[in-house]
């Protein structure tokens, strides 16, 4: 019997709640194979902020440094209420980036997946979906603005002024682009090489490196894309892409968006994948809007579970059975209010019906042997 050590980082807003039903996932995968799970809960984010002086206090460091894997529920307060922690320790800066960087979790996958069956979730025309959507964005997660160094003051004119480095070496570049170039080699063969070449220096390396490191697929057909242009077509013509692979800052933000062509942020789990760790959350935040009404969709949780077995635990069939139990729930009509709005349909379930429904629908599936 195999034992799995996970620690387990709820987080803030609807993070405790979506946890709660990975939890029933995670408990029926064990009943259900040859596995066990020592889930180990640590403090992370705003609420640990609160609780014990740091958002990513030393003992859910040591608990994530001993862990075989992290699931990550979202963190963050609302913008008003984040104005209660100063602003080295509010979650991103004090617990989010220091937890990527502790891991080097390099390459962030965001799945951007909608069948033809459940097109009405989505904003777009039928006629623009098509056949549905399925692409996966492939986000450099620990380099760029957002890791570069930072420089506050007041200038020799007496203005304040603020500075941000966007730094990437050419290694850093380079491994970003085997992951999304091996990734396209298992998918469809084509790489949007995103990019703002025209403005940036830091993409006309980054477009070299990939010139460079494409000759080992040859392949992969790469078609560059500029960010804006791209963000664009994500609306207009979504089932042109299979693999995407951008910078940090594009990332986030063109991830968003893929969230919202889906029709809820909450259709949207990642992985985040460093040289011996790898931790796993969904792509959005905490949702302060909806927290603590049980409402918020689970998909996003227990899809990053689903990409956890099969990535770290090399679970591969029941991570796809995962896959099919949440997507059947959606098939016999039932959704979180995201995407069941009046008029839609769509039967509307809390979200912990939702985790229930997953685990009834794998439950009725023949194990894995
Ligand atoms: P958000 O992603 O939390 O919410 C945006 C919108 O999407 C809201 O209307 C919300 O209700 C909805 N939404 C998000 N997830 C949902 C789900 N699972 N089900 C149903 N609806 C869902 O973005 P925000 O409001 O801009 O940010 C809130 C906080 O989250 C901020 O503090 C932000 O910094 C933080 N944040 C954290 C992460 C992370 O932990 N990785 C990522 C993004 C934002």
């Amino acid at each position: 019997m195999k034992n799995y050590t996970i620690a387990l980082l709820a987080g803030d807003g609807i993070g405790p709640e979506i946890m709660h039903e990975a939890v029933k996932i995670f408990r029926l995968i064990e009943e259900r194979n040859d596995v066990t799970f020592t889930l180990i809960e640590a403090d992370f984010g705003a609420a640990a902020y609160f609780k014990c002086g740091h958002p990513f206090p030393d003992e859910t460091k040591a608990i994530c440094d001993e862990a075989d894997a992290i699931i990550k529920g979202p963190i963050g307060l609302s913008h008003e209420e984040s104005k209660k922690i100063p602003i080295d320790m509010q979650p991103e800066r004090g617990a989010l980036l220091p937890l990527r960087r502790r891991y080097n979790t390099f390459a962030n996958f965001r799945p951007v997946s909608l069948p033809k069956a459940l097109a009405h979730f989505s904003p777009l025309k039928p006629e623009i979906i098509g056949e549905g959507i399925d692409l996966v964005m492939v986000r450099e997660l620990v380099g760029g603005l957002y890791f570069g160094d930072k420089e506050v003051g007041v200038n020799e004119k007496g203005l304040r002024y603020v500075k941000e480095t966007l730094e990437y070496d050419e290694e850093q570049i380079c491994r970003i682009m085997h992951e999304a170039l091996r990734l396209s080699m298992r998918r469809k063969k084509v790489l949007h090489n995103i990019h703002k070449s025209n403005v940036l220096k830091s993409s006309v390396l980054w477009n070299e490196v990939l010139e460079e490191v494409a000759v080992e697929y040859p392949e992969v057909e790469i078609k560059h894309i500029l960010v804006d242009a791209a963000a664009t077509q994500l609306c207009l013509n979504p089932g042109q892409f299979d693999v995407m692979v951008m910078e940090n800052m594009f990332g986030d933000i063109l991830s968003d968006q893929g969230g919202g062509i889906l029709g809820s942020l909450g259709l949207m789990p990642s992985a985040c994948k460093g040289p011996e760790k790898s931790y796993y959350e969904p792509s959005h935040g905490s949702a302060p809007d909806i927290a603590g009404q049980n409402i918020a969709n689970p998909y996003s949780m227990i899809g990053s579970v689903a990409m956890m077995l099969e990535d770290s635990f090399g679970m591969v069939e029941e991570s796809k059975n995962v896959w099919t139990a949440m997507q059947s729930v959606f098939a016999d009509g039932y959704s979180t209010p995201d995407l069941s709005k009046p008029g839609s349909g769509v039967k509307m379930i809390k979200t912990a019906e939702f985790g229930d429904k997953v685990v009834a629908a794998l439950r009725a599936m023949p194990a894995v042997v």
